[in-house]
This record gives structure tokens, sequence and C-alpha cells, in this order.
């Protein structure tokens, strides 16, 4: 076994760190570890600390770590078929099982499930979609995409420019011009116009049709969004919001696609946020959760509405040009296929409710008055603080001062892996969905 000096030096002179300051780690300057093992909500690193991940990962993570079921159900895969493709009516059963799982737990109204690898990919493929669906609907003006700042929809050419951070936007040419952004639903950084949540969401909904209005709305093709605002800074949408926005898009002939990469499968307590929220999406795109990320899996889950064009499409046009040679991977689809039977046999999407809700009840409870603490908020098994230098006046910190990361750094050191979030001194909480109250309790109290 390589010594830990070996591998701290491998890993600066040989990995290339996404999301990672470079030239800092190459240096030897910037933050490192090295995982080593997990267990339940624990992780262990080569220095022999052991974590509480209060993040699962990248909130993927959703089982917790080290089950066997999952764990056993690749390695059975891996050695009876581990590849064969999925293009042109070829599957394996293990695709085809998780797929009639993913279709029976999706809203009533989703037709298909592409199975792709990562929630970028998915997000990439959306977009494919609902071109070709306008394409054949005789509509080749009608492509633009609404995304909201603040959105995350992974960092690819497409989904960098859907994501509505400038992080992921800066020196990269992003967004592209198909990409137009429309307000972040983020009620706590809007009250000051005293407005109550219904006002701020027939706000955010108005903005929108100014939006389209002024685009055209013959030249935008759909709006992208997640249930609850993610790595923008974990935001819950204020009352009202998704059906305000959603009457808009169909007055305007404008798909929905819900991005519950971090929502599906249980994260707030439902299976998806769509059912949580009462959204109607025409696709949903889904990965994390899918998994628990114990193998690369996303899905594309079509509406019907949009099926039935794509059928049409291929009817007159032929094959759908569109495939990666991992889709439908088996061993994802093994993976998922255990996951999805854990998440039933524990009751996790409950226990993301009820644990969930403790976490943010006695987050609040705990430092909820706390002078530079402006607001915890949160939805399921997410949960949100954000840090103020004033909390009358919702005052920023000096962003040079990195008061969120100070923060994380601090609970780091405490044994508890929270996440800055990248735009403003956010410390976002996602835990495994099978986090118990009193793994809540040692999160609160770090
Ligand atoms: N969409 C959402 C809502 C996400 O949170 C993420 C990743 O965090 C993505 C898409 C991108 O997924 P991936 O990193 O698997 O490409």
């Amino acid at each position: 076994m390589l010594t830990n000096d070996e591998l701290s030096k491998w890993d600066r002179e040989s990995l290339f760190h996404p999301s990672t300051n470079l030239g800092q780690f190459a240096r030897g300057e910037g933050p490192q570890r090295i995982v080593s093992g997990a267990e339940g909500v624990y992780v262990t690193d080569r220095d022999g600390n052991r974590l509480l991940d209060g993040f699962a990962g990248l909130y993927c993570v959703n089982v917790g770590y080290g089950r066997p079921e999952i764990a056993e159900a690749i390695a059975t895969q891996a050695r009876e078929l581990a590849y064969y493709h999925a293009y042109a009516g070829h599957g394996s059963e293990a695709s085809i099982t998780l797929a009639k799982m993913v279709m029976d737990r999706a809203p009533r109204h989703m037709a298909r499930v592409y199975f792709g690898l990562g929630g970028s990919d998915a997000n990439e493929t959306n977009v494919k979609l609902v071109w070709y669906y306008n394409n054949i609907r005789g509509l080749p003006q009608k492509k633009k995409i609404i995304s909201r700042w603040r959105g995350y929809h992974g960092s690819g050419l497409m989904t960098g420019s859907l994501t509505g951070l400038e992080l992921f936007h800066k020196k990269f040419d992003l967004p592209l011009a198909q990409v137009i952004h429309t307000e972040a639903p983020y009620y706590y950084r809007r009250k000051d116009a005293g407005m109550s949540e219904e006002q701020f969401s027939a706000h955010c909904a108005d903005e929108l049709e100014k939006l389209i209005a002024a685009e055209g709305a013959d030249t935008i093709a759909a709006f992208i969004g997640e249930p609850v605002l993610g790595t923008g800074g974990i935001v819950p949408p204020p009352k009202g919001y998704w059906e305000a926005i959603q009457k808009v898009l169909a007055r305007h002939d404008i798909l929905l696609i819900a991005d519950e990469v971090v929502t599906g499968f249980g994260r707030l307590g439902s299976m998806f946020g769509s059912d949580h929220y009462g959204m109607t999406p025409d696709i949903i795109t889904c990965a994390k959760g899918l998994t628990s990320a114990y193998a690369p899996l996303s899905g594309s889950i079509v509406g019907q509405k949009v099926w039935e064009v794509l059928m049409q499409g291929t009817d007159e046009y032929g094959v759908l040009g569109h495939g990666w040679t991992y889709s439908a991977h088996p061993i994802g689809a093994a993976a998922g296929i255990a996951n999805l039977r854990l998440i039933d046999e524990l009751g996790l999407v409950g226990n993301a409710g009820r644990v969930g809700r403790y976490l943010n009840d006695r987050m609040r409870a705990a430092v909820g008055d706390h002078p530079n603490v402006g607001e915890i908020r949160g939805e399921g098994m997410l949960c949100a603080v954000e840090l103020v230098r004033d909390r009358d006046t919702r005052g920023f910190f000096d962003a040079a001062e990195g008061i969120g990361g100070k923060v994380v750094g601090a609970m780091l050191k405490r044994g508890v892996i929270a996440r800055a979030m990248p735009q403003g001194d956010i410390v976002g909480l996602a835990p495994p969905l099978c986090l118990t109250e009193a793994e809540a309790d040692v999160i609160v109290d770090v």
C-alpha cells in the first residue's frame, strides 16, 4: 500500500480535480483530503479522521455508505453481464427492470426513461429532445431555454450555460446564446419590498412573463428549474411559486423541465419534488439518488406529450440520432435496482421528511437567533444556514473574508462535513436520507 506521502504527491502531480483551484492544489497549498472508507453516514480519511458526512458526498449517497446489498448487486451484474449497449432496441434485464421501477415511481403522466451517466449529460439530452420536439412540430425557431439565476444544471456547454452561477461561466465564454436567465425565487433576499411569499411568487411569474414578451414566446422552448434551488443556496420556493410559473409556461406553449437531480427519489420527503410541489413537468432529470452514487447513472424521464412527438419524429425521419456508449449501463442499473429497493425497505423517503424536519427545527432552535445567522431554511433532508454581517439589514460579509468557507472548515475540524455553497455565505447540509435523530444532533451540536 502506498504511504500517505506518496499518495499525496501523486495526487498533486497527476490528478486534475474538478472544481478546484488548480495552481494552489499543484503547489501543495489547497486543501487535500484522501478518503479511504465509509460506513453509514461516516467517511474515514487517510489521516485517520472519522467524519459525519453532512452532505452525502455531493448530495448523492442517499442510502448511506457501505450498503452490502448494492455492492453485491454490482458484483453479480459485473460477473454475469458487465456491459451490453442499449442501441437499436438492445438491452439487459437490469436496465429494463430499473426503467420499470423508475416509471412506477414517477408522476403518472410520464412515459419513458432514457438512462445516461450523470446530471449534466441528462440535461444535455433534455435540451436536445426539446429542440427535436419543436423541429418535428414545425417550430424550428422555438429553441431558447429559460433557466433561473442561481440554478444549477451541470457544467457542460449547454448545462453550464443553464447553470445560473457566475463561477461556471467565468472565462468559459458561457452562457451560450440560446440560454436566458430569469429571477431566482430567493424570498429571503427580496423581503424588503414588504412582499408576502405569495406576492413574491406572483412577482417572479411577472418577471418571467416580461422576459417571454421581450424575447418572443415563439422563440422559447422550455423552462428548466430545480424544485428546490440546490447548489445556488438551498432555497425552497416561496408559497405558490410553481403554480404561478406553470400558468405562465402553459399560456406560451413552453415546456417545463424539472431538474430533480438532487430532489429525485426522496430527498424532500416525497418520491419526487414534482409530487411535493404539485408540478407537472414535461421532462424530469434525475441522477444522484437513482443509484445513491454507487455507480454513475442518470435518467431523463419524458412525459407523454413529448414522447408522442418523438415517436412521430422517428416515424418520419428514422432513428433518433442520440445515445451514449454507456446509456442504460447494466452495472449502473443493477446499483439502481438495489438502491430503490433499499429506499423502499428502509422507508427512507419518510425518514428524509421526518428527520429532515427534526434537523431543521433543531438547527433553528440552536443557532436561529445568532446575530450572524440571517436565515435557516430547508425542506426534507436539506438545510441551509445563511450567514450575514447584520441580521437586520441582511448585510453580506465581505466576500474576500470567505466566512461560509471558514465556518465549514471549523465544522470539519470538529468532525462534520458541510458544504460552503458557491455563491454567498451559505452553509449547506444534505445528509444521507438514512440520518438518525442522534446523528442530526451531532451536526447541530457541532
Ligand atoms: N442538476 C442538478 C440540480 C445538480 O445539483 C447537479 C449536480 O450537482 C447536476 C444537474 C449535474 O449533475 P452531474 O454533476 O452528475 O453532472
